[in-house]
């Protein structure tokens, strides 16, 4: 595009919000609290802070900007450095979980809306800080929404703080509501007018459709970058894979396509190659999952491919837990990616749905995650901070019911008492940040004695996708990974991988060889250091099981017996709770050996609903690991124990 010519300077005062800078300072100075709208792109996340900064606000503090996703808050603060000349972890950082790029010169800090609610729990004034900013609130996290309860208290108690809430023009009354009626600013847009096709009859496959309207565009179309929305990585590394193929098929005589895959996964290298303009005469396509709908802006794109569909974490009250589930996504969600094509220039939306669909199938707005998921370790932090009666809470939207049912869990898991107080063993579990069960799993193996080990498994869970499996070599990768493979399950092959590695001090050509992805066994790593200064901390030892694997399994059924489930005679399996059909995948370690009973890490629902991490148990250990869930000895009589509602 044209505005890669300019310098970076010179690209900062072409922002549409470059011209209201004295504005928005005024508006910030007068009014504790304000919500800022504007289209994406005009400024908000990257000038903001910066005009703050020079307007003084750094002096009394930092600047805070929370981000809903990690990546965003990372390649945000990456630029803000180029633009102020700074590395990253001087004036200007990021901090997001299990990994902390600041440093005491840090002033504007950038990083994800969990982790501010983190630090609002060691210290409920926040008062490292002079101003916060909560970013793309209309995404209504469940982090985000506490936040708002927690902060719409904070700022009557700190009439020195300020607080900015950017959020879609759709939520902006809404949020000036609830924060006592505040000022909304509007940062004037700047955008093309965008055509916006419709399918004629509903696609029985988008993946299909929209890789044929990629090369169709590509082949077609005028000059201009295509931006694909799709669900998530294993979705975008096989369109990309197509991708490659078909233009390879296509030889010389057609233009070259750049194919760009953009998720959370991806190195940050990588990722900073989506920014880069294309050569004269070639053509980008970005293949990208939500990221892109708001929270980075690519310019130089002018067709949007939207095929409807987004991950969402939802909460399956069947099975009692969240999974991650490819639903459709809201009008407003649309409307949004639809934008992402006329921001340089009049582009093209091509949605895969009816126009029909678009207007009687999807909801106008996202429903927010706190009436979707399940509450628990927002529960957990709650009740750290003495807020003990959620329905009391000031939520902007209130929880669903199933916030019980985390209750229910938190109890289970021996972290409240009878009365719904925070026992002890639920104290330190609020320390962690991670989801109750891992850190049930990683205080229970203090007594079993296997510390070190379970802080590895819970690394290797937390990094995920530690495998690849690249197309044209998938027998030599498959017969790579069976090396690892344990006879008790994928937990304890994940925490083989690790000790393989350690043993090659950490090897980089190793994980080429072994098909393993070096950085995801990197980031392992570190969210062990991260959980082993924590265990220092609170001076809980590390201990290693050695040969033990009883205790490990032991540990992991401490943490995970809601997520028992027993071998169907029929096919498959079934959980306990529930008696839902659920399987084994073939990936899996036990996908040859289906044990009797196993326990699984989470469910996802791809041709069928997959367990993920699956170990072998023995059901004795049930009720000795879990006596407040299961109370029958014999566990195909298991029940659950009533208790009494607080
Ligand atoms: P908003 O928050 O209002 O959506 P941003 O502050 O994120 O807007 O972006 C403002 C502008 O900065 C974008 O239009 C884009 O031109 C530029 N920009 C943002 N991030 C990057 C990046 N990582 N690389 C290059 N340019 C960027
Ligand atoms: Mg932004």
């Amino acid at each position: 595009g044209k505005r890669s010519n300019l310098s970076i300077q010179e690209q900062r005062q072409s922002l549409p919000i470059y011209n209201l800078k004295e504005k928005l300072i005024e508006a910030v100075n007068k009014n504790q609290a304000l919500v800022v709208i504007g289209e994406t792109g005009s400024g908000k996340t990257t000038q903001l802070t910066q005009y703050l900064a020079e307007a003084g606000y750094t002096t009394k503090g930092r600047i805070g900007c929370t981000q809903p996703r990690r990546v965003a808050a990372m390649s945000v603060a990456k630029r803000v450095t180029e633009e102020v000349g700074c590395r990253l972890g001087e004036e200007v950082g990021y901090a997001i979980r299990f990994e902390d790029c600041t440093g005491p010169d840090t002033v504007i800090k950038y990083m994800t809306d969990g982790m501010l609610l983190r630090e609002i729990l060691i210290d409920e004034n926040l008062s490292q800080y002079s101003v916060i900013m909560l970013d793309e609130a209309h995404e209504r996290t469940i982090h985000t929404d506490v936040l708002f309860g927690l902060l719409k208290q904070l700022v009557k108690r700190r009439p020195d703080l300020r607080l900015i809430v950017t959020s879609a023009t759709l939520d902006a009354e809404k949020f000036s509501g609830y924060f006592f009626n505040c000022k909304i600013f509007t940062i004037p847009g700047r955008i093309f007018p965008h055509v916006v096709l419709y399918a004629k009859q509903p696609e029985s496959d988008y993946l299909d459709a929209a890789l044929i309207t990629v090369l169709q565009i590509h082949l077609e179309e005028p000059e201009g970058d295509i931006l694909l929305f799709l669900t998530g990585q294993e979705e975008i590394d096989f369109a990309c894979q197509i991708l490659y193929e078909r233009m390879k098929a296509l030889g010389k005589n057609v233009p070259e396509l750049i194919i760009l895959p953009v998720y959370s996964a991806l190195p940050s290298e990588m990722q900073s190659r989506i920014f880069d303009p294309a050569p004269p005469g070639k053509r980008k396509v970005v293949v990208a999952t939500n990221i892109v709908e708001a929270s980075l802006t690519i310019d130089g794109i002018f067709y949007v491919i939207d095929p409807g569909f987004a991950k969402q974490n939802v909460y399956n009250p069947k099975l009692g837990l969240d999974s991650l589930v490819i639903t459709p996504i809201s009008q407003a969600s649309a409307k949004q990616r639809a934008g992402r094509a006329g921001r340089t220039g009049p582009g093209k939306c091509f949605r895969l749905y009816t126009e029909s669909a678009f207007y009687n199938e999807m909801s106008p707005t996202l429903i927010p995650e706190i009436q979707r998921i399940n509450l628990g370790s927002t529960t957990l932090a709650l009740k750290a901070m003495e807020i003990n009666d959620l329905l009391s809470f000031d939520f902007m939207d209130p929880p669903a019911p199933q916030a019980v049912s985390a209750m229910e869990q938190l109890y289970s898991l021996g972290a409240l008492d009878e009365e719904g107080f925070l026992t002890r063993l639920g104290r330190k579990m609020a320390e962690f940040p991670l989801d109750p069960p891992l850190s049930k799993m990683l205080l229970a193996n203090v007594d079993l004695g296997c510390s070190d080990e379970i802080m590895t498994i819970i690394a290797m869970i937390q990094t995920g996708n530690v495998f690849y499996r690249p197309r044209e070599k998938q027998d030599r990768a498959d017969q790579k990974r069976a090396k690892f493979f344990q006879p008790e399950g994928d937990h304890l092959t994940l925490l083989e991988v690790y000790k393989a590695w350690k043993a090659t001090n950490f090897s980089g050509p190793w994980c080429f060889d072994n098909f393993v992805q070096s950085r995801s066994l990197r980031r392992a790593q570190d969210v062990r250091k991260q959980l082993m200064s924590i265990m220092d901390k609170h001076k809980l030892a590390v201990v290693s099981a050695g040969n033990n694997y009883t205790k490990i399994t032991k540990a992991i059924t401490a943490g995970f017996f809601f997520h028992v489930a027993k071998k169907d005679p029929q096919e498959g399996y079934r959980t306990l709770v529930e008696n839902q059909p659920v399987y084994i995948h073939p990936s899996s370690a036990l996908f040859q050996k289906q044990p009797d009973w196993v326990i699984y890490n989470e469910l996802v629902m791809t041709t069928k609903e997959y367990m993920r991490e699956v170990t072998a148990i023995d059901p004795k250990w049930l009720v000795e690991l879990a006596p407040r869930f299961f109370k029958a000895a014999d566990p195909t009589k298991m029940t659950k124990r009533k208790r009494q509602q607080r």
